[in-house]
């Protein structure tokens, strides 16, 4: 019967479950190499193939190593990383971006892609900070349901990571982080809970850290108790690679597939024989192995891995213009002074381009999410693929990586002075000849990589030398900034006319930053986090809460996490949470609210408009913030609860409307362990980012 797909899955899973002997259910609760997972041939069970990660198709390794197992067939599409994504404020593009990385992965013959990974930025030095996706719950959990839509719809299974309170790399394995529950439910669970019941994602990643001093891969509460029983999750929970930690607790913590265990052979799995002589001695239940392959099964058949199966498709010119359109979106124009941007075509006759980052590539960086990218547009690439021979452009390095990031180590420097201000020397001197300079700097993925976490928040090497140095020779320079957290650069940011956040933007990333640079796009990328001026700045940095001690981390700053905590105490930052600029203006107004309902269930309609005032067409992000104004707890002064992206031509006015719910009102009361709204004043803030209010408006929910 499980044969038939006129049967209910539920069905099937159970005909197919009935059959299976010890042994064989056992076998499915454990990889069999790094990233598969045995089948069962006597009844037909295909093996289950996984595969990271979140920005692309990871090149083909083992099966029993890391080392890349020499295919020459599996050059995949490198899309910008996930805070690129996010940066885009667009769910359409999150969408998008998963059917690429669905069919991607199908054409791979892949069942379980390893994305998307949503850790909460919580510190800037995070090394996975470039993976996840932002520091604001919301807008997470809009951007991860339709990127789990996008890989589903393809029949993979997407694999929402790394659950939960995963935040700093530092100690990843050991850590034990203590939040509260409070805290817990308003920003650290909020993206994985849309992830499953929005995005109904399933599977999900148990990640390495411990919470409240039991390891997540045993945890019950948050694996049995939140995750399935009280989120509904019917779908598998895989242990992060060399994860768990023992057999009988995770097992009935609810951990359902081991995966990645240093051991030498799979049969010493936690999952391997010691689960089936757990089960043989009475020591466990058979149904909660039962539990765990009813799981398994289920995904299997949702997948389609029995049935008729979409095929996929590989590195096709749609995925590439789709990690173009996905940048192009992405960039976000953090300063623009003078009209220095976009370059004018016609005004110009060179242009410097400094940098390490001008040429350097960066898709397989930062470990298990690296891409072997069929090729990466450099900005370089990307200039001159643009200007052609209209413009001269001169290249001048400018500084150089003196860093290697190594394994186990951190990074480690090299440094030669007389090289390193040659080399300012040099750009120095094209910058004085061409019309306008362009340095390309920021971080790399020795850095922004998993593993470590950064220790500073400083612009490596030479970079604030080169940029003033520069910017003497030439005040016509603008600074492109290629990393994935934010960095410091209160030294020179007051006198630089432009500064672009240029992310990790995919292989595509340099022609999309040549046709921002010179305005044939238009920038509409927001950011995704608070960039602070200084690390201290940052609630867990300013509170001594980072990276803890004794392998223990405590998460003081509670719920006042990036510009909750900005705006609490009034901290200035280099850039906003939200903050995105565009080469057109943006005109709110007749903001119209209309509440009804009350406390219990409010129903808040939002109406204005927004006109694009200037010359060109581009696009904004509106976004909605919420305020409680007089709560019994304290609540932060606004949330973002909704946003929308609008296209406008110039001189257009567009009319936005939104719908407010409990959701948007409501705060996580620990004395009933649910949420509630109180009834009394509220603010509604709107703008272009959480610094740059332009509409706000007082309403009261009344009890009813
Ligand atoms: C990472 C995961 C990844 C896994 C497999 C782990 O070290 O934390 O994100 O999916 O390795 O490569």
């Amino acid at each position: 019967m499980y044969l038939d797909n006129n049967q209910t899955i539920e069905k099937r899973v159970e005909d197919l479950l009935s059959r299976m002997t010890l042994e064989e259910k056992v076998s499915l609760c454990h990889a069999n190499s790094k990233f598969t997972v045995s089948g069962v041939e006597r009844l037909n069970i295909p093996s289950l193939n996984l595969s990271d990660g979140p920005h692309g198709v990871r090149e083909e390794i083992g099966p029993h190593s890391w080392d890349p197992a020499g295919w020459t067939t599996d050059s995949a599409t490198y899309m910008p990383t996930g805070t690129a994504l996010a940066a885009t404020w667009n769910p359409d593009l999150a969408r998008a971006f998963g059917k690429v990385l669905g069919e991607e992965a199908r054409a791979r013959g892949k069942d379980i892609l390893l994305g998307p990974a949503i850790n909460i930025q919580r510190t800037p030095l995070c090394g996975r900070n470039f993976e996840y996706l932002s520091e604001d719950p919301w807008l997470i959990s809009e951007m991860v349901v339709p990127y789990i839509q996008g890989v589903q719809e393809q029949d993979v299974a997407a694999c929402v990571k790394h659950y939960v309170v995963n935040n700093q790399e530092y100690e990843r394995f050991k850590i034990n982080v203590k939040v509260d529950e409070r805290t817990l439910n308003e920003i650290y669970f909020p993206g994985f809970k849309a992830a499953v019941q929005r995005g109904k994602v399933l599977t999900v990643m148990g990640s390495y850290n411990q919470y409240n001093g039991t390891f997540v891969c045993n945890n019950e509460f948050l694996l049995k108790k939140v995750l399935k029983e009280d989120w509904g999750f019917s779908g598998l929970v895989m242990s992060d690679w060399d994860a768990t930690h023992n057999t009988l607790e995770s097992a009935r913590a609810g951990l359902d597939l081991e995966m990645g265990t240093n051991v030498d052979s799979y049969n010493e799995y936690f999952f391997g024989d010691s689960l089936l002589n757990a089960v043989k001695k009475g020591q466990l239940d058979e149904e909660v192995v039962d539990d765990k392959v009813r799981r398994i099964l289920r995904v299997m058949f949702k997948i389609n891995l029995f049935d008729e199966r979409k095929s996929g498709s590989f590195n096709t010119p749609e995925h590439q213009s789709m990690a173009r359109k996905v940048a192009e979106e992405a960039i976000v124009l953090l300063k623009n002074e003078q009209n220095t941007l976009p370059l004018d075509y016609d005004q110009l006759k060179s242009i410097a381009v400094i940098g390490d980052n001008a040429t350097r590539t960066h898709a397989k960086g930062g470990y298990s999410s690296g891409i072997k990218a069929l090729y990466e547009v450099t900005p370089l690439d990307g200039l001159k693929a643009k200007v052609g021979d209209n413009l001269e452009i001169h290249f001048a390095q400018g500084y150089e990586k003196t860093s290697e990031e190594v394994w186990g180590k951190g990074v480690v420097y090299t440094s030669d002075p007389v090289r390193e201000q040659a080399l300012i020397q040099e750009a120095v001197e094209i910058a004085k000849k061409c019309d306008v300079a362009i340095i390309f700097g920021g971080l790399n993925h020795d850095f922004d990589t998993e593993g470590i976490d950064r220790l500073d928040m400083k612009l490596p090497y030479t970079q604030n030398e080169l940029i003033k140095a520069v910017h003497q020779a030439n005040p016509k320079t603008a600074v492109v900034l290629i990393a994935g957290s934010p960095v410091e650069i209160y030294e020179w940011i007051d006198q630089i006319p432009a500064v672009l956040m240029g992310w990790y933007a995919g292989m595509e990333g340099g022609n999309a930053l040549a046709d921002v640079l010179f305005g044939d796009i238009n920038p509409s990328g927001k950011l995704p986090f608070t960039f602070p001026v200084r690390l201290e700045d940052s609630p867990a940095h300013a509170l001594g809460e980072y990276p803890g001690q004794n392998f223990e981390v405590s998460y003081n700053e509670k719920i006042f996490v990036g510009y909750r905590y900005f705006d609490k105490w009034n901290v200035p930052s280099q850039f906003g949470f939200g903050h995105g600029l565009s080469y057109t203006e943006f005109e709110y107004g007749n903001l119209k609210i209309n509440s009804e309902g009350h406390a219990n269930d409010p129903r808040v309609q939002i109406e204005f408009t927004v006109r694009n005032r200037g010359d060109r067409d581009g696009m904004e992000v509106a976004q909605v913030y919420v305020g409680d104004v007089d709560a019994s707890v304290e609540r932060p002064l606004k949330e973002l609860k909704a946003f929308k992206k609008v296209y406008l031509k110039a001189g257009e006015t567009g009319k936005l409307s939104f719908s407010l719910d409990r959701q948007a009102f409501s705060f996580y009361d620990i004395n009933v362990s649910s949420w509630k709204v109180e009834p009394g004043i509220f603010c509604i803030f709107i703008g272009g980012s959480s610094q740059d209010i332009r509409l706000s408006h007082e309403i009261e929910l009344i009890q009813k």
